[in-house]
């Protein structure tokens, strides 16, 4: 069996909800993942921050401009009477639930289930639709067996589980519709897997049935090997390792969520991004396969920080190292970059959230020097020891730009390099013009 998830843009209107169930159906069973409709948990998030701060005149504005639109789009999917009004009234009732949290206190709780009201209206506007087209279709909801524990880590075993049992549950139809993103917590309240979570959700529920295939599909033909955003003349990579994948997706590349890589790479299932405008292309086969003899791709990442603490005590010592990330680990900052001399180290940070708690911390070991406004490039491919002049290759197109960082050897597969973020255009281009 296949997974197949479709992200916002993609049952963004009627008429694309109509093409989305034209590729599902047919060709034997499969799970069909859905994103809220494009822009609605924006929406809903903008709703939430009103009612915190009491504003329920503001969270009933956004309401109504969604609620119009659902309704428009409503009209525009169905095609009989009965199945408009059973369209309306689901959206109006969709919309008196948000509505019933302006009277009551605001607390994560309520906040959360309404940021799932997005995936939920979806899906079963979708559900209806291939019902009024009389195609083989059941709703399995994600909050029976999607669930986090208190690590807010997936409970792979209780996924599997219920899963299962929904499955056989409904063992004959062909399509099984289920939310992306929303999930029960550890107390089994309704929760979620992060903004953009969609793609994981889909990434466990390939991992927990031991699909055929994990796809991805979305707006674009596939991952590309320089942000296309930047670059002119980027192509589409054909076929990317996990490893790759999964370095791409954090360092830039918009089109898959970094934490969706995992699960798949574990229960080693092959995931394909393909494009909902282009249906027969190829897209992009992301397996267990690594390429040898290539650099695949380039990919940056905005909005870094860096800090630099350079400690004449670091000097043969050990323990300096542990206790500086103790201080990043004290505030739940990951870090993302690493390098090291004899007398400093500098590490780099994607969230700015404790930069003034950190730094005064960590000045207790040192003289703390601290560059905003980093960019890194991520380039990545086989980049194993053996493969000489790959490295040089890399430097020589941006011999013109001025490095803060480089990391390499950390893995087999990626060379990083930290910038400002001024030159991250110029970087990006000279990097394509030489290695592709
Ligand atoms: N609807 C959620 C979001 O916008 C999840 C997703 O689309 O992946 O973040
Ligand atoms: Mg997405």
């Amino acid at each position: 069996m296949k997974v197949l998830k479709f992200g916002g843009t993609s049952v963004g209107s009627a008429k694309r909800i109509k093409s989305v169930a034209d590729l599902v159906s047919g060709n034997g069973r499969k799970i069909v993942v859905l994103s809220a409709m494009a822009g609605t948990t924006n929406s809903l998030e903008e709703i939430t921050r009103s009612l915190y701060k009491k504003d329920n005149a503001g969270a009933n504005k956004v309401v109504d401009k969604l609620e119009k639109r659902y309704t428009e789009t409503v009209d525009e999917l169905y095609t009989s009477e009965e199945y408009k009004k059973k369209g309306r009234d689901i959206v109006g009732s969709y919309m008196e639930h948000i509505r019933s949290f302006t009277v009551d206190m605001f607390t994560v709780y309520e906040e959360k289930a309404i940021l799932a009201q997005g995936e939920l209206l979806t899906t079963a506007l979708f559900y209806y639709y291939m019902e009024e087209q009389g195609r083989s279709a059941a709703l399995i909801p994600a909050l029976d067996f999607m669930r986090i524990n208190s690590n807010n880590e997936p409970d792979t075993t209780y996924i599997e589980e219920n899963l299962k049992k929904l499955l056989e549950k409904h063992n004959s139809e062909e399509v099984l519709i289920t939310q992306g993103y929303i999930c029960r917590n550890a107390f089994g309240e309704i929760d979620n897997l992060q903004r953009g979570g969609s793609d994981y959700s889909a990434s466990l529920i390939g991992a927990a049935i031991k699909a055929e295939e994990i796809q991805i599909w979305t707006d674009i033909d596939g991952m590309h090997n320089n942000d296309p955003r930047v670059v002119e003349g980027t192509r589409s990579i054909s076929e990317l390792s996990f490893d790759e994948a999964a370095e791409l997706a954090y360092f830039g590349a918009k089109i898959l969520h970094p934490t969706s890589v995992l699960p798949a790479k574990l229960a080693n299932i092959p995931v394909r991004l393909l494009n909902t405008l282009e249906p027969d292309a190829h897209g992009t086969l992301i397996s267990s396969k690594q390429h040898k003899n290539r650099i695949t791709a380039v990919a940056a990442k905005d909005n870094i920080t860096a800090i630099k603490i350079k400690s004449g005590r670091m000097l043969l010592a050990y323990g300096f190292l542990r206790k500086v990330f103790e201080i990043f680990e004290s505030y739940r900052t990951p870090i993302d970059m690493i390098t090291t001399s004899e007398v400093g180290v500098s590490v780099t940070i994607d969230s700015d959230e404790h930069l003034d708690e950190i730094v005064e911390d960590l000045k207790k070991y040192g003289y703390v020097e601290v560059d905003k406004d980093q960019v890194i490039i991520c380039i990545v491919g086989d980049l194993v020891a053996e493969n000489n002049g790959y490295a040089y290759k890399i430097l020589e197109a941006v011999k013109d730009v001025p490095l803060r960082m480089i990391s390499y050897g950390g893995s087999n597969y990626n060379v990083s390099l930290l910038i400002n973020a001024k030159d991250k255009e110029r970087a990006l281009k000279a990097l394509s013009g030489k290695l592709f």
